[in-house]
């Protein structure tokens, strides 16, 4: 393996089910590489329908001993996962940035904020409340109570490695529920290394399975899991497209869902925002992780009183403080594309914007080092009919367009069918309550470009996703209500 591990045993190929580390059926394996190189780093055990069966019937009978427990017990085994992802954050750091390519400094944050919410719901295990009505009839109590929904399937991407696992299996087991989890192809070593973890931290087998396979298996085994009648929810963070074929794979067995899905972030800049700020927030909102998270400004628009002087200071900063590069080389800012297909869509939406009358301020084109390292790009001239303005590029690449008035620019804002995160700047009381109630977006940014945390309802409205992750809010997604009408009293 290329980088050294102070605890070997967190590098795993083989997938985890019941408790017990397992090859496929077949014996086949697919391989991840290294982003940065294009090296194979593993061959990784490649599942299919029939194991991922074994997983749900795993997570079935392991279900009533794990619900028995009281939430303070189950709260105190989260905890103990918790302080073993925070004991062995370097290798956890490693394994993520040379499967996925993030820079070393910001995989560290990702399995701070991945932990987090380990730590967060072992918090409110010990909060699960029900509630007690008044009852409109004599001699009668009505309680609520809130239970475990079940086997939860979950299916995530690969641009959190860590934490978008956490943030669904830490409230499924706050909850009571067992998990099969099947992580992206292209990172599942931290996938594998968080079960190792659980494992140690003393999750009972069949609690947390994590079912690995390759592109193809993927669907085979999302199939699976939305088909069995036995999984009674699924949480799913990726794209709309993938989003829409789960939904209605779930619709004969009507399972609940939470879905994460696609973003195209706004990020406006008022002509009474602190432009410091602003362009602070921006490289923040931008580029962290080569701009490739679902919250990631995609598209900025700023008044045009203040337009020449926010994209220059933008192309500045891009200029002096990015450098692109393997994530584990010193002060690295911007690590590759996750693979060949992104390079060639973020070089689509560059060279479209190009043809249709864009300006580059600064980069433009694949950086120098080849592979799949992109050049942080900062363009202006930008109109609404180019691609970057409509899809989601995720890729280091911002186009600035100019507006005139608050009520042009908060609807071209909401002119999409995504509505995840948004941000804006401005100094102005009642501008910023207009604007922030007037948009479509399930999370705002107002005069902050980093959003995320353990404690804020993470979702979005229209069709980026349905649920809320994280917060105190979080675990009511793997929570039924039970209706209690205690009469005869
Ligand atoms: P991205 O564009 O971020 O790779 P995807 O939505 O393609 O987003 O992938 C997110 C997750 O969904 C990955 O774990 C991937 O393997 C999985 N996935 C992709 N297609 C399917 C499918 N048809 N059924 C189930 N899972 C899928």
């Amino acid at each position: 393996f290329p980088v050294k591990l102070d605890n070997p045993k967190l590098l795993r190929a083989q997938a985890y089910i019941n408790g017990q580390w397992v090859s496929a059926d077949d014996g086949s394996v697919f391989s991840v590489d290294n982003p940065s190189n294009g090296q194979t780093i593993a061959q990784v055990a490649n599942l299919g329908p029939d194991e991922t069966g074994r997983a749900i019937d795993a997570a079935n009978k392991a279900w009533p001993a794990w619900r028995a427990l009281t939430g303070k017990a189950r709260a105190n085994i989260l905890r103990k996962w918790f302080d073993l992802i925070i004991a062995n954050t370097e290798d956890l750091a490693r394994l993520m940035t040379i499967e996925q390519g993030k820079p070393i400094a910001e995989a560290r944050g990702e399995v701070a904020y991945g932990g987090s919410f380990v730590e967060w719901f072992a918090e409110q295990a010990k909060r699960i409340m029900g509630d007690t009505i008044d009852a409109p009839m004599p001699n009668t109590r009505i309680l609520v109570l809130r239970e475990p929904i079940g086997v939860c399937a979950a299916i995530t991407p690969w641009n959190f490695p860590n934490a978008m696992i956490t943030r669904k299996v830490a409230p499924a087991l706050a909850a009571g529920c067992p998990v099969v989890l099947k992580p992206a192809e292209q990172t599942p070593l931290s996938a594998l290394a968080l079960a190792e973890l659980a494992e140690q931290a003393g999750i009972p087998a069949g609690v947390l399975n994590i079912v690995t396979a390759d592109s193809d298996n993927s669907i085979k085994v999302g199939k699976a899991l939305c088909d069995s009648p036995v999984v009674r929810k699924l949480t799913f963070t990726g794209s709309t497209q993938v989003g829409r074929i789960l939904m209605e794979q779930c619709a004969p067995t009507i399972k609940k869902l939470s879905l994460e899905l696609g973003g195209n972030a706004p990020f406006i800049v008022f002509d009474d925002a602190d432009l410091d700020a602003a362009v602070q927030g921006a490289m923040a909102s931008k580029y962290r992780n080569a701009g490739q998270t679902c919250v990631c400004t995609n598209r900025f628009y700023v008044h045009a009183k203040v337009y020449d002087a926010f994209s220059e200071k933008l192309a500045e900063a891009v200029k002096n403080s990015l450098r692109v590069g393997d994530g584990f080389e010193d002060a690295v800012t911007t690590g590759p594309l996750i693979d060949a297909a992104a390079i060639a869509k973020v070089e689509e939406h560059v060279a479209d914007a190009i043809n249709k009358g864009a300006k580059v301020l600064t980069g433009g084109k694949p950086d120098q080092r080849g592979g799949r390292f992109y050049e942080p790009t900062v363009l202006t001239n930008v109109s609404s009919d180019m691609i970057c303005m409509r899809e989601e590029t995720f890729g280091p690449v911002a186009p600035i367009v100019k507006f005139d008035s608050d009520a042009d620019v908060i609807h071209q804002a909401n002119d999409t069918e995504f509505g995840l995160a948004a941000y804006f700047y401005s100094r102005d009381i009642g501008r910023i309550f207009r604007t922030a109630e007037a948009l479509e977006y399930g999370i705002i940014g107002v005069n902050a470009g980093i959003i995320s945390s353990e404690v804020g309802p993470f979702g979005g409205v229209k069709q980026s996703g349905l649920g809320r992750e994280g917060s105190v809010y979080g675990i009511d997604d793997f929570l039924e209500m039970k209706y209690v009408c205690l009469g005869g009293i």
